[in-house]
């Protein structure tokens, strides 16, 4: 049983959030320290998804940073975005503060939403 992180709750929506987006898969919510105008964090939803960082990474996992990485730039067509930045901060060593894999969406452009 995996313990429960922050953005399982805001996953669950027992914490809330500003979501921006969300499918069956994936959700995307803002950032609440935001490092660009648009600062959002995809992260996968269903529970087989879950792995804590990239690091953790093994056979059934290996899909989901694709997985976000493709729904961040669907993201970003949808909003006219054409420049941003993706980054996953892998481990304590590499500033990861929650352990729940979470791509950044970073961009100087802003979005609606
Ligand atoms: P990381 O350092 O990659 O683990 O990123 C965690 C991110 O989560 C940081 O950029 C925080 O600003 C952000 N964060 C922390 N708490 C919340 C929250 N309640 N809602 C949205 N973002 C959050």
């Amino acid at each position: 049983m995996n313990e429960q992180t922050l953005f399982h709750k805001i996953r669950d929506k027992q914490i809330p959030s500003s979501i921006v987006y969300e499918d069956d898969e994936v959700m995307a919510f803002k950032d609440i320290h935001p490092k660009a105008p648009t600062h959002l964090l995809f992260i996968a939803k269903k529970d087989t998804d879950f792995v804590p960082s990239i690091d953790d990474l093994n056979e059934a996992t290996a899909h989901v940073p694709g997985l976000l990485i493709r729904k961040a730039q669907a993201f970003a067509k949808a909003h006219g975005i054409s420049g941003y930045q993706l980054k996953f901060h892998v481990g304590k060593g590499g500033g990861q503060e929650v352990f729940y894999l979470h791509l950044h969406f970073l961009s100087e452009q802003k979005i609606e939403a």
